[in-house]
């Protein structure tokens, strides 16, 4: 028998990084953004805690590029590294310094927004670079700068330079032949806008102009004068990262078409999301003017790890119901680095789920208390969102009696045991269950909709398309209730009110009547009830099971 090692060796490793560690080459530029943000944001918390004792400033990291010589640069002030800790932090592929960090500073740190968590985002430069650059001087001021450099190969130098003088680390990608795309500012400002728009550190992006406001006073011909300052593509201190209460009504408007410049209408609620136990969460969700649409296909709910956008397919990850949302949830329990699937299958993303189902139910519950007109008013166009909750998540179904309406056809807006009161001396059938009464169609049903009313009935409006399912949920989790559509046989189990009055026609003639009215109609399915011409102007309506009527909405 033989024993033995099986030989890794690093030469496979760079080529498999460069194709399958992650699918889209573009994110190289988050992870190196995200890698200045965690240096600056570690020697932040290093100052706070007296550990670094130097000038924090007002740091920025900076995007630049070369074109003519092929480069791209990416700048940050942040802590820098020793020759010693480029050797541990950079030639060792898979060691996060990120979670070293952490672990260091395990209490202190933990909501220092740290970033990084596998090691390999560093390496990403590599899909997009075939020789990388990085300079660097440690914020411990005795260490001089160190450049080093690497064309992929496991094979890399190291040394000395005094090419630079200030705290921090330059990153600098000599961008490949097959990645020229990266060279462009359209491009580079577009991956900008979708990753890092609000990342925690200002990003620096070129220049721009500005034109300074004239004194007081003076001459009307007056030029007004211009300054070049730094272009800052980002915003550092979005909503989701305030407190609910430093924030008005117009701050979430602002924040919602910062996040969506495309979307010109208002949302009509929002929701901010606030937990850190026991898990990290902050995000804030709003209702769009939904209506009966139930295709989203842009400006979807964002996903966020530490201010860094993650992705929107957020399919498996929030309900579906909430899809229909938007806004942002940002967890740092959130992995940053890993597919979909993965994502899915773990079990924060699943916590972080059913918390969101229930804070979305809660805050139903206290808009419908603290203005009832208006959430009435608002109801059409959020209804759909409730309603799909309601069928597909058992717990904001077992809360919604509190928050869920049913409209009448007249325009009254009931909560379920509002309903329930309303009905109860009415809408019974003789072993004592409910029956609801609803249309799915005003117009179409009117001539229904109005008999039901004369006999003095409610009518509920359920329009939505999901409808059959809701009732379905519905008649199967409460007791003795069912629910009848006004053009539905059913109708006729209602024990009337009041004894009928005495109808104009005797009975030879009143089935003389039914029968030559059933006659024209010729179809066994549909039920003829002759009326009682004092109460009603229809002296006969047309029925079809409850059964039929809902096959066809399903
Ligand atoms: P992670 O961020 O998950 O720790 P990376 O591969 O992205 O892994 O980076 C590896 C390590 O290299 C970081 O943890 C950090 O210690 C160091 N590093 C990378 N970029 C910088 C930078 N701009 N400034 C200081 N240190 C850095
Ligand atoms: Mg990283």
């Amino acid at each position: 028998m033989t024993k033995g090692n099986i030989n890794v060796s690093v030469e496979n490793i760079f080529p498999l990084i460069k194709k399958f560690l992650y699918s889209d080459h573009e994110i190289f530029l988050r992870e190196l953004i995200s890698n200045a943000t965690d240096a600056t944001l570690k020697l932040k918390h290093l100052t706070n805690i007296g550990e670094a004792k130097v000038d924090y400033g007002n740091p920025k990291i900076e995007v630049r590029i070369d074109k003519e010589n092929k480069k791209l640069h990416i700048i940050d002030q942040g802590l820098g590294m020793t020759a010693e800790e480029v050797e541990k932090y950079i030639n060792q592929v898979a060691f996060s310094g990120a979670e070293e960090f952490l672990d260091k500073y395990k209490d202190s740190a933990k909501d220092s927004g740290i970033i990084g968590h596998f090691g390999l985002g560093f390496y990403s430069a590599f899909m997009v670079a075939e020789k990388v650059e990085i300079l660097t001087k440690s914020y411990r001021d005795e260490n001089p700068a160190v450049r080093w450099i690497c064309d992929g190969s496991p094979e890399f130098t190291l040394e000395e330079t005094t090419d630079k003088t200030d705290r921090g680390t330059e990153i600098i990608l000599h961008i490949a032949e097959d990645s020229t795309e990266f060279l462009e500012e359209s491009r580079i400002r577009e991956l900008l806008m979708k990753y890092n728009k609000f990342m925690p550190v200002p990003i620096k992006f070129g220049t721009k102009t500005e034109t300074l406001p004239l004194p007081e006073g003076s001459a009307e011909d007056a030029v007004a004068e211009t300054v070049e300052i730094d272009n800052i593509v980002n915003n550092p201190t979005p909503a989701w990262t305030k407190a609910p209460n430093e924030l008005k009504d117009e701050d979430y408007k602002a924040f919602y078409h910062e996040l969506y410049p495309m979307q010109f209408e208002e949302p009509l609620f929002n929701i901010h999301l606030n937990v850190d136990y026991p898990f990290n969460l902050t995000g804030v969700l709003f209702f769009p003017k939904l209506a009966n649409n139930l295709n989203i296909e842009k400006d979807k709910i964002q996903l966020y790890q530490n201010q860094v956008y993650v992705t929107d397919e957020v399919k498996g990850i929030v309900p579906d119901f909430l899809m229909l949302l938007r806004g942002v949830i940002d967890s740092p329990d959130i992995p940053l680095n890993v597919s979909r699937s993965y994502l899915q299958a773990d079990g924060a993303v699943k916590k972080i789920s059913s918390y969101i189902t229930k804070k979305v139910a809660d805050k139903m519950v206290s808009l419908i208390n603290e203005n009832r007109e208006d959430y009435n008013k608002k109801w059409n166009d959020i209804k759909i969102v409730i309603e799909y909750g309601m069928i597909s998540e058992d717990k904001f179904f077992e809360k919604s009696d509190k928050f869920a309406l049913y409209p009448t056809t007249d325009g009254k807006y009931f909560l379920w045991n509002e309903l329930e009161e309303k009905i109860k001396p009415s809408q019974t059938d003789k072993d004592g269950n409910l029956i609801i009464l609803y249309a799915t169609n005003a117009d179409e049903q009117h001539s229904y909709i109005q008999s039901a009313k004369d006999k003095g009935y409610e009518v509920i409006l359920l329009d939505s398309p999901i409808v059959p399912h809701l009732i379905q949920k519905l008649e199967t989790s409460k007791e003795k209730i069912s629910f009848a559509r006004v053009d539905a046989d059913h109708i006729n189990n209602l024990i009337k009110k009041d004894e009928p009055a005495i109808s104009k026609l005797n009975e030879t003639e009143k089935e003389a009547l039914k029968k030559s009215v059933e006659e024209s109609i010729n179809d066994k399915k549909f039920t003829v009830q002759l009326e009682d011409l004092d109460s009603t102007d229809a002296p006969f309506t047309i029925t079809q099971p409850e059964f039929m009527r809902r096959m066809k909405d399903m």
